[in-house]
């Protein structure tokens, strides 16, 4: 099946001095042509030749010059097990981490009793996720003695209910503490639990949450016993690591390369770490000191979740602070960096939706960073083209599912996956300000279609319906209809007196 999409904006050639309206055709699921769209109309010429829409072979998108055409966005790190959950919990209280900690487990414990509404909540979320223009995703599942394998199970069948549409990676996770409790010595039965969910069909990655453990020597055993399940199981490892803003608690991602280095972890698995918060304490000299090298080691910072949980105090009249990853600050530093959305509805991030692109105007704000200059230096720059990315290809990359340095420009022979902003015309109008209607296309198909209805009591000729007798009308048309039945009447009126 063949798509084209017509008079849109690229942006990897604003700014470039070769700006202008594209014509993207792709063909089995690749992109085999792009053109200027001044080219396209002329080859066209005469019109008369022009075949008729239904006639056209394929499918045809006109963005009619507003649009742009973006690389398809990635949630690099979202929980489809724990979504939509507020409504299921008792009111929050503190807000604090061992609070949402606690009303979820009570949450879990439920799972088992309604798994349709499980299997519903995580639907929602990639329906609501597609339809903001993701096509692929890492979905953290986790697995501990409350849920069992529920959640992983659940997960598995909607990785294969939406297989033709959105790119499901699991991630087995341990959000509760694999020792089980403050004097054990050896790893409990959650590492057991984790250890059998890793080894199932269709699991691309294991983690766990090292801060949750009850001592330091405990969390550094949880970091090389899920390390040692990667490597045993030849899976992608993703540690929520480093979720502090505590300077008295030393980081652990300088053990972790260490164990990634004696390990002689694979270049062809990624080591991704989310939230990352206690990095935010780093002068300079500490990134400078920090040896990656080539390790394949991404961050993924999640700022909704990292500025509602972290940096809270007593003292309410001074405001906490920007928790969350420099993002800007570690691209720059040619450091692979993400952004992501973490949780939707949930007592850890109770605020905000599935869409990746709101992660854009409000990392403006975090990051203070808008300038024109920055912005076409973002524009121009492939490298530090930092806020689309982190949503998109970086973000895709930051999970082993594509390459980190992906053209912005659709070359032929690329894979056709998309998502058109249909009301942005230009990266900055959509950092800035990302429209609703939105189109995704995933293999060159188009798998989800958003649009946005607007109707204002300034807009004189478009009035509101208005209902008679529960059918609306448009009260022109009522008046005229009246009128006639009114004139009839009479005619009819003039006949009988006649007669
Ligand atoms: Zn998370």
């Amino acid at each position: 099946m063949a798509l084209v999409i017509r008079n849109v904006h690229l942006p990897s050639q604003q700014g470039s001095g070769d700006e202008g309206l594209w014509n993207v055709h792709c063909q089995k699921g690749r992109v085999v042509r792009v053109e200027h769209a001044a080219q396209s109309s002329r080859r066209l010429a005469p019109r008369v030749l022009k075949l008729p829409a239904f006639l056209r072979p394929g499918r045809e998108l006109d963005a009619r010059g507003k649009g742009i055409l973006l690389p398809s966005l990635c949630h690099a790190h979202i929980h489809i097990d724990k979504c939509f959950l507020l409504d299921q919990c008792r009111p929050l209280r503190s807000g604090s981490f061992e609070e949402a900690l606690k009303i979820t487990s009570e949450a879990k414990t439920r799972f088992a009793l309604n798994m349709d509404d499980v299997y519903a909540r995580g639907h929602r979320l990639i329906t609501e996720s597609i339809a903001n223009g993701v096509t692929s995703l890492r979905a953290h599942v986790e697995v501990d003695n409350i849920v069992g394998f529920d959640c992983l199970d659940i997960a598995l069948q909607l990785k294969s209910d939406f297989a033709r549409v959105c790119d499901i990676q699991i991630a087995v996770f341990a959000q509760d503490p694999l020792f089980d409790d403050a004097d054990a010595a050896s790893l409990g039965a959650n590492h057991d639990l984790l250890s059998r969910a890793s080894r199932r069909e269709g699991v691309s990655a294991v983690g766990s949450a090292p801060y949750v453990e009850h001592t330091p020597a405990q969390q550094q055993h949880n970091l090389s016993a899920v390390l040692a399940l990667a490597l045993a199981r030849d899976l992608h490892l993703d540690l929520h690591l480093d979720y502090t803003l505590d300077p008295a608690t030393p980081p652990l991602l300088p053990i972790l390369l260490e164990q990634l280095r004696q390990t002689h972890w694979p270049a062809h698995r990624k080591v991704t770490i989310g939230h990352g918060t206690r990095y935010t304490l780093f002068a300079a000299a500490d990134w400078d000191a920090l040896d990656i090298g080539d390790l394949p080691v991404a961050f993924v910072a999640l700022p909704q979740s990292d500025m509602y949980m972290m940096g809270r105090t007593a003292d309410q009249a001074r405001l906490a602070p920007r928790g969350t990853l420099p993002v800007p600050y570690m691209a720059a530093r040619g450091l692979e960096v993400a952004l992501s959305v973490n949780n939707v509805d949930n007592p850890f991030t109770p605020q905000g939706s599935a869409d990746p692109l709101v992660l854009c105007p409000l990392g403006v704000a975090i990051y203070q960073d808008a300038t024109e200059e920055t912005l076409r230096t973002l524009l121009v720059r492939p490298g530090p083209w930092i806020y689309q990315k982190c949503v998109s290809t970086a973000a895709k990359s930051s999970v082993g599912l594509g390459a980190r340095e992906a053209l912005l420009r659709p070359e032929p022979g690329a894979q056709a996956d998309f998502v058109l902003l249909h009301d942005n015309a230009s990266v900055r109008s959509a950092v800035l300000d990302p429209c609703y209607t939105r189109t995704t296309i995933r293999g060159g198909v188009v798998v989800a279609s958003r649009r946005g209805v607007e109707w204002g009591a300034w807009q004189a000729r478009k009035t509101a319906p208005a209902y008679v007798f529960g059918v609306p009308v448009r009260w022109d048309i009522w008046i005229v209809f009246w009128v006639v039945v009114g004139l009839w009447g009479g005619w009819r009126v003039g006949v009988l007196l006649d007669a």
